[in-house]
């Protein structure tokens, strides 16, 4: 007799999972894309709904191109939108039939206007974020373990400005 307080709709499922906090909150994905991409599950950011991968279908739901949400959330050009596992699965298959091999085409050779520019491009949000982290884990690398008390000579003002040093 009483109705079932949360049943949904199938394709509504999903939606309501992510936004029963279940992963992080959109916020915080689109700060980082790359960890929308997880383990089984790519999320979109658009919509929060987690899915294998973000097929042109989806994306088109959202009346966007993959190529419009890379650069939307910053992902790098080459990313592929889909979780981790499919990602493998597809390296696997592209090794295994020589794909490598039949590649030629390489965009400096076959793109004057990136000539033009020597290399330079416009950097992605994933691709800044990616390297901030390297730069931070070899910095740390170098810091004496914690707890070592250290630069007690220099007074500043306010918190060190790690993250922000180039
Ligand atoms: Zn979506």
């Amino acid at each position: 007799m009483s109705p079932a307080p949360f049943a949904v709709r199938a394709d509504e499922a999903p939606r309501a999972s992510a936004r029963a906090g279940r992963g992080e909150a959109l916020s915080a994905l689109r700060a980082d894309p790359r960890r929308a991409i997880q383990e089984d599950v790519i999320r979109c950011l658009e919509c929060g709904r987690a899915l294998r991968q973000l097929t042109n279908t989806h994306l088109r739901s959202h009346g966007i191109t993959a190529r419009d949400y890379k650069r939307r959330f910053g992902y790098n050009r080459g990313r592929p939108l889909m979780c981790l596992t499919l990602q493998r699965l597809y390296v696997e298959r592209a090794v295994k039939s020589g794909l490598a091999a039949q590649i030629r085409c390489r965009p400096i050779l076959a793109q004057p206007e990136l000539r033009r520019r020597g290399g330079a491009r416009p950097i992605s949000l994933e691709e800044y974020l990616t390297r901030r982290d390297a730069r931070l884990r070899a910095v740390s690398l170098l810091r004496p373990p914690a707890g070592t008390p250290r630069r007690k000579r220099v007074a500043t003002s306010g918190p060190p400005l790690v993250g922000s040093q180039r």
